[in-house]
């Protein structure tokens, strides 16, 4: 049995070899249109011949309209056999994607099922898409002579403010920017423009780049000289970018928490700089943090300016500048959350993922792409290196490794030397026994070590990934839950804004004082979020200086970065948050860590509950104790016996992924298979129900071999923004034959109207 790991490249179709006229131009060129699901064929006006490449995006007629589009093909001839239209013109002077680029484009379109239309757009910022090269400018004023003193003293009567600008730029050293004068006189435009025709002030259009980090200084870094373990793991990889080296397999590099994988990709990136090649770093979303864009910045501080971020904090001004900084070659380097893997970069060294098995990697809307599965096939296309990192690899890759796919790197110390922390879990079970009303957030012993912490003066970070104050409002007396009206969740309550809130849809609504269903006014809230954490650790800690970090709380630019540097600067005590405080933050002074319900992760209909339990467990933990001083751990949890709890608690990764390995390949389901999820909603219900019925009849019709699947049954999530949510689980050892007879039913189908049919190849999410 042949057991499909990660997508393979397998490219289909290379570009026919360019034709060309006897100036050694190629004749037609067949665009993609953007807006239309059109291939078409247009002539290249001579003029444009050298612009119009493959990758280019260009103006054409479309009927009695302008459409754009990108060239995709460049041919001798056409098979069309009418007149063919000429391109009308060229957007910006160079293919905006590369080569490689549009090869992957083509490899992912192929792979997800997904129109290449509809990637070559995921592939461009929306800025940059509809507003192409829309920089800012300014104009940078000089004298182009000075006024003699009798006309100065006419000008201070008649004209003060033109002569207060000759003055100002007199005394500027350089050139001033009009932006600068503005500040100051804010009719500035207008007299500049009067001292310009005059023959005083000479006047030069500059472009202003929007740096994210313009107020930012970096201290350099210099490298640390590597532990032994690290230096065999670098080794390896500077062998694999040596010149010589055949196109490498890609590596994965295992490292505990705090084993300086980050150390490893930026000694490497300085090798890659070294050859005049690029680097592209993917990094989950949530660790995009400041700290992180700190470490690359201050590392390679002379060249800052050459390092690129994509992220979607960025304004699109900002994003539209970094994405052009790209795409004119101003960057060497890239970091950026998932869909910085199609970034324009060219003659790339490496390609790195860091926290490879964070499932924000995969897209959850069209194109449902994997960056990490993209950035093996990207590096394959490149034939450069591919590092993906991790303390706790999914379990995709670290088969991968075990079968030689992938080329194993081991970190398993951490860089200080520091035994892992103390782990202890607490049985919430006997936790709730003990107190009044059976609830507890915080348990008995994980009170009295945060109160020892505080007395030490050190810091302690309360983890819960859930946001809000209550999960549910519940009546005691019928036990109706307060459910969203067009979801099927529960309304979580937000006591400062004192509303109850859809965690998927966002409707807010106020609380009722009785019960909707039966009028009873005993309506009891359960469950807890962060806003409730937070309330009752201040009530118990009333001295402690304490932060929420969630998406709630950190609604304003900038106010994690603050809030991050205020704990780090220790002056906070006590950090809570989700999941956004529980990745690559490195704070040497905390030493307490608590995970206030391990549960909620482990209770998810999923596959990977488990495995998600397990790596958020493992992570949070290794926030704790960086520093001097021995971290302690305690993770409260319902289950306390479960695998991924106590493989967790001896930081056993090999032991965790082995006995789920065993049960994954026992039951069919990833790394032995591919998963591919259909859904099906609408606001019928049954129509939703019986249109994925008559779609899993006719695709199990001509089940490829090896292909395991379920019921089509209703998704977890039943019901969202008021529809209906179906869904059916196909599992097979062999992909591509699955997805070509997907393709083939779905081709033959003609769908009602308002009824929706997704499919998700690889998919991370069975909500
Ligand atoms: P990881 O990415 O594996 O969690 P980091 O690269 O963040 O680990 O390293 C953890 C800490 O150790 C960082 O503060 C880093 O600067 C430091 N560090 C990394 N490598 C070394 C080394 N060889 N010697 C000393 N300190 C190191
Ligand atoms: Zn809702």
């Amino acid at each position: 049995m042949s057991a499909g790991h990660h997508a393979q490249p397998n490219l289909f179709e290379e570009p026919a070899p360019n034709a060309q006229d006897s100036a050694g131009h190629p004749l037609v060129a067949r665009v993609l249109i953007e807006d239309a699901a059109l291939e078409l064929d247009y002539s290249i006006p001579e003029a444009l011949a050298a612009r119009v490449q493959l990758g280019t995006r260009v103006h054409v007629p479309l009927q009695r309209h302008r459409a754009t589009g990108t060239v995709v093909q460049l041919l001798p001839d056409s098979s069309y056999h009418g007149k063919l239209k000429p391109i009308h013109d060229t957007i910006g002077t160079r293919p905006v994607f590369p080569e490689n680029l549009l090869k992957l484009a083509h490899w992912a379109s192929t792979y997800y099922l997904c129109p290449l239309r509809i990637v070559l757009r995921a592939m461009l910022p929306e800025s940059v898409r509809k507003k192409p090269e829309s920089f800012l400018s300014d104009s940078h004023l000089t004298l182009t002579r000075m006024p003699d003193a009798a006309e100065m003293e006419k000008l201070h009567k008649s004209a003060p403010i033109q002569a207060r600008i000759i003055e100002m730029l007199r005394d500027h050293d350089g050139p001033t920017a009009l932006s600068e004068l503005r500040k100051e006189l804010p009719r500035a435009t207008q007299i500049v423009h009067v001292l310009v025709k005059k023959g005083i002030v000479d006047r030069a259009e500059v472009r202003v780049e929007r740096d994210p980090f313009h107020d930012e200084e970096f201290i350099a870094n210099a490298p640390h000289i590597l532990t032994e373990e690290q230096g065999v793991a670098l080794e390896k990889i500077l062998a694999a970018l040596h010149p010589s080296s055949l196109i490498p397999h890609p590596f994965l590099l295992h490292g505990v928490t705090g084993s300086g994988k980050t150390e490893i990709y930026l000694q490497a990136i300085a090798k890659v700089l070294e050859q005049k090649k690029t680097a592209l770093v993917l990094v989950p979303e949530i660790s995009l943090t400041p700290q992180t864009i700190e470490r690359f910045k201050a590392r390679f501080s002379e060249g800052h300016q050459r390092i690129a971020v994509l992220h979607s904090h960025l304004s699109d001004g900002e994003r539209h500048d970094e994405w052009y900084k790209i795409h004119e070659g101003r960057a060497d380097i890239v970091i950026g959350a998932r869909s910085a893997i199609f970034a324009p970069l060219e003659n790339l060294g490496i390609i790195i993922v860091d926290e490879e098995h964070e499932p924000s990697y995969k897209q959850e809307e069209s194109p449902r792409y994997q960056a990490r599965d993209l950035a093996v096939v990207r590096a394959k296309l490149e034939g450069c290196v591919c590092l993906l990192g991790s303390a706790t690899p999914c379990l995709e890759s670290f088969e991968n490794a075990q079968t030689g796919k992938y080329d194993l790197l081991k970190l398993t110390k951490r860089t200080d030397g520091k035994s892992m922390p103390l782990i202890r879990i607490v049985d919430m079970r006997l936790e709730r026994r003990r107190t009044k009303d059976g609830f507890s957030i915080l348990s008995d012993r994980l009170r009295i070590a945060v109160e020892q912490r505080l007395e030490k003066q050190e810091q302690v970070i309360l983890f819960l990934n859930r946001r809000g104050f209550n999960t549910a409002l519940t009546c005691l007396k019928c036990g109706e839950t307060a459910n969203c009206p067009d979801c099927s969740v529960a309304l979580t309550f937000h006591k400062t804004e004192n509303r109850l809130v859809c965690h998927v849809c966002g409707t807010r609504q106020l609380p009722p004082s009785k019960c909707k269903a039966c009028g009873d006014p005993s309506i009891r809230f359960g469950g807890y979020g962060t806003e409730r954490a937070e309330e009752t650790i201040r009530a118990l800690f009333k001295t402690a200086r304490i932060a929420r970090v969630d998406t709630d709380t950190m609604q304003r630019k900038n106010q994690l970065r603050d809030t991050l540097r205020n704990f780090r600067a220790q002056k906070l005590d006590i950090l809570i948050g989700t999941q956004m405080i529980a990745k690559g933050l490195d704070f040497p002074n905390v030493t307490l860590v608590g995970v206030l319900n391990a549960d909620l992760a482990l209770n998810l209909p999923d596959f990977r509950a488990a495995e998600r339990t397990f790596q958020l467990l493992t992570q949070v933990a290794g926030r704790s104790g960086r520093g001097e001083t021995k971290g302690e751990v305690f993770i409260q949890t319902y289950a306390p016996h479960s695998p991924a709890v106590q493989f967790a608690r001896h930081a056993d990764y090999e032991g965790y992924a082995e006995q789920e390995l065993e049960h994954r390949k026992q039951f069919h389901y990833p790394p032995f298979t591919h998963v591919v999820l259909i859904g099906c909603r609408g606001k019928q219900q049954t129509l939703a129900e019986f249109t994925l019925q008559s779609f899993a009849t006719r695709v199990k019709e001509k089940l490829p071999p090896e292909t395991h699947h379920g019921e089509v049954c209703p998704s977890p999530l039943t019901k969202a923004h008021g529809q209906f949510r179906f869904q059916w689980l196909l599992r097979t050892a062999r992909v591509r034959p699955l997805l070509a007879h997907i393709q083939s039913v779905l081709a033959s189908m003609t769908l009602p109207e308002d009824i929706i049919l997704t499919w998700d190849v690889d998919a991370m999410s069975l909500m």
